[in-house]
């Protein structure tokens, strides 16, 4: 068994969908009542990716993948970063977050838009021990108005541009192809066969 150390529901279902081919059964912090509150008080998404994977894990006893993602746009500096889930607050919504962001884009012409998604993806053993790391990003554009209902957080306003789609009109199958997740996820997955095979999440 290999645990997901999130809350996100949705991430939860796209990682795991990620990983059902290869028989390995993807549980969230949802199975585990007894799972820790991770402070991500790391500066990068690698840091805070490591935090939720070493600490769950040694708590939990458990092998663990600790995902660490969000949203960057050029003409905000790199923000909202990895303050991408509290963008608008300690009680952000997906909503609030989106109509922040087209609050501080409004002024910007649509060629200046460009943003991108990143995702660091950490294997910890039970140990607390870091086993494997994987990182990429998927580029975009940000629209001047939401479209699509599919996804979660800011994917009805990231546009991939060669699509003319947001990520929030793509549906499951071309987003799980496409996106900063399924990129980090492409590199994890060869490197977490060797202990798939060992039997080592069975
Ligand atoms: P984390 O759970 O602390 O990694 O925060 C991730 C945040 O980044 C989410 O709450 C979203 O706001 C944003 N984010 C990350 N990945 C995606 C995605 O695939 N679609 C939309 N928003 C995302």
């Amino acid at each position: 068994m290999l645990v997901l150390g999130t809350h996100n529901v949705k991430k939860g279902i796209e990682l795991r969908d990620f990983l059902l081919p290869y028989g390995v059964e993807l549980k969230t912090l949802a199975d585990f009542p007894n799972s820790i509150e991770v402070v991500e008080d790391g500066d990068s998404f690698a840091a805070n990716a490591i935090l939720k994977a070493t600490q769950q894990a040694r708590h939990l006893d458990q092998w663990v993948i600790g995902e660490d993602s969000g949203l960057l746009v050029d003409a905000l500096d790199g923000a909202p970063g990895i303050y991408s889930a509290r963008y608008s607050g300690e009680n952000a919504t997906d909503e609030s977050n989106n109509e922040l962001l087209l609050k501080e884009l409004s002024d910007v012409p649509t060629q200046k838009r460009a943003a991108h998604y990143a995702c660091h993806v950490v294997l910890s053993d039970p140990q607390g021990e870091v086993r494997l790391q994987c990182h990429d990003i998927c580029r975009g554009r940000i629209r001047k108005a939401p479209v699509g209902e599919g996804g979660f957080g800011y994917d009805p306003l990231f546009e991939v541009v060669e699509y003319h789609r947001t990520f929030g009109e793509m549906g499951t199958s071309v987003k799980s192809v496409l996106s900063h997740r399924a990129r980090a996820m492409r590199c994890f997955i060869p490197q977490l066969l060797p202990f798939i095979r060992d039997g080592v999440f069975a």
